[in-house]
């Protein structure tokens, strides 16, 4: 192995393990990509191994474990080295199931960012994980690439250059003008499977958490739905944190034996990156062999989402929010918050106990089943501070929080803290904002 050349990984052939199969239906004919598999009268597979690939699909997916991979003497030797020098031990240490897995896993390589658009119009959490992505990609000295899927979307692909991005995987087909599940799972499968990457995000919106499901139990991987937090850790795997029973406390969650590394995150979670439109990248072609009449989703109409009022207020893009909890008191607390955003551009946002006593709309919730929001200005008046709130939050520029209680948690997460009573502390603020104005006659 040390002639210089580069070793492939061996593949193998699949096998049946005689007496296991339970004859479930012929789920491995099904999954197989390369028509390898023939079934008997008694249901059981026949492989054709010229035509075997070795791509573990069969086995991956058997219900009872009559399948396995067959390796030649000399195959095993090369597994077998190949795992103990990614793991620092000695050959004959590893087993050779473990060696095939080891060998697989190290095929994997790259960080990806599905872009997520609704007709071309992107969605900011795709730039806020292509930044996210970036730091990954810099820690494993590997690539950060993208995934544009769409119809005559390519402009994407160099806006994904101008956030970090060094190759974009890019798929255009009139079948992916709307987003469906089908077309748009099976164009990121075959992307994964040809290209390999080791970890793939996508946003925790609608179409990500529906797409993200889709493909990581088609690839038989994990998936971390709702991350607050992505890092590397020392032997180059992902650590993905999210809060677990009921945000009491922040699970970090691994993949260890399956690729990609799959995560979703919420947008605002992450910060957006500077763009840089003088950057450039390559961008790979690649096409699905699907048609239209294969997809049994059809898009008849879309209906604009035509909410009004205090529900249509887009308070995670906002640049200020004033926010209100169970210490306003009641629904005309949220009266005095509103003059204090008037007065600051901003908008009007709540803890979940102001939503739970009525005096709030759900919209306008803050935290971890609310919005996450990462404004500029962020004042907590009458909030406690809970976990689940801070959570919706804690990425804020500044936090500026009014508590009567000195106590109070949120303090610990704010950048200027003001004790006292939020109906003396909030119209004393809005005079002296509306004299400052006055004098500089704004
Ligand atoms: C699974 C789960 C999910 C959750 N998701 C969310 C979520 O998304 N968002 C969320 O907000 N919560 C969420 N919660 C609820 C969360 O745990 C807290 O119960 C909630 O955030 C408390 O809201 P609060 O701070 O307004 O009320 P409290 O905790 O009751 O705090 C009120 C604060 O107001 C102060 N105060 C009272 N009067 C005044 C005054 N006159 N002047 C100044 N200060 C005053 C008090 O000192 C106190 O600190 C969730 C809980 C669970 C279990």
């Amino acid at each position: 192995m040390d002639d210089g050349k580069e070793v492939k990984r061996p593949r193998g052939v699949a096998q049946l393990i005689p007496g296991k199969c339970i004859a479930c239906g012929a789920r491995c004919q099904a999954t197989c990509p390369k028509s390898a598999i023939e079934m008997n009268d008694r249901g059981e597979p026949i492989i054709l191994v010229d035509k075997c690939i070795g791509c573990r699909r069969c086995v991956k997916v058997c219900p009872a474990d009559a399948l396995e991979m067959y390796y030649t003497e000399e195959e095993k030797r090369i597994l077998a080295e190949m795992a103990a020098s990614a793991k620092g031990t000695e050959p004959q240490e590893i087993s050779l199931e473990e060696a095939a897995a080891l060998a697989e896993i190290q095929e994997y390589k790259g960080v990806w960012v599905f872009i997520e658009h609704t007709e071309g119009e992107p969605a900011d959490v795709s730039w806020e994980l292509i930044g996210a992505g970036a730091g990954l990609a810099r820690k494993l000295g590997v690539e950060l690439g993208s995934v544009v899927i769409g119809d005559k979307v390519e402009p994407l692909c160099h806006e994904c250059f101008s956030y970090g991005a060094s190759r974009a995987y890019y798929m255009d087909a009139p079948l992916f003008h709307f987003y469906r599940t089908e077309p748009y799972y099976r164009a990121v499968c075959l992307l994964v499977e040809k290209h390999k990457p080791e970890i793939l995000l996508m946003g925790a919106t609608g179409v990500g958490r529906d797409l993200a499901a889709a493909v990581a139990t088609r690839l038989n991987t994990g998936l971390t739905a709702d991350c607050t937090e992505l890092a590397i850790d020392d032997g180059g795997l992902l650590l993905q944190t999210r809060p677990a029973f009921g945000g009491n406390i922040m699970a970090t969650i691994l993949t260890e034996h399956a690729r990609p590394q799959m995560a979703t995150v919420r947008p605002h979670v992450m910060p957006l990156p500077v763009k840089d439109a003088s950057r450039k990248g390559e961008i790979v072609r690649e096409s699905l062999p699907l048609q239209e009449e294969d997809i049994g989703a059809k898009v008849i109409k879309v209906i604009p989402d035509v909410r009004q009022g205090a529900e249509c207020i887009d308070l995670a893009s906002a640049d200020v929010i004033v926010s209100g909890g169970r210490g306003m008191r009641a629904r005309d607390g949220f009266n005095l918050l509103q003059q204090l955003a008037d007065e600051l551009d901003g908008v009007v946002g709540c803890s979940r106990a102001a939503v739970e006593a009525g005096w709030m709309p759900l919209e306008r919730q803050v935290g971890q089943t609310g919005k996450t929001v990462r404004p500029k200005i962020y004042i907590a008046c009458g909030i406690s501070g809970a976990i689940q709130h801070l959570a919706g939050m804690q990425g804020s520029d500044v936090i500026i929080a009014i508590n009567q209680d000195k106590e109070a948690p949120i303090f610990k997460a704010a950048t200027y803290g003001i004790v006292g009573d939020v109906f003396q502390i909030v119209p004393a603020v809005i005079d002296r904002i509306r004299n400052a104005k006055e004098q500089v006659g704004v």
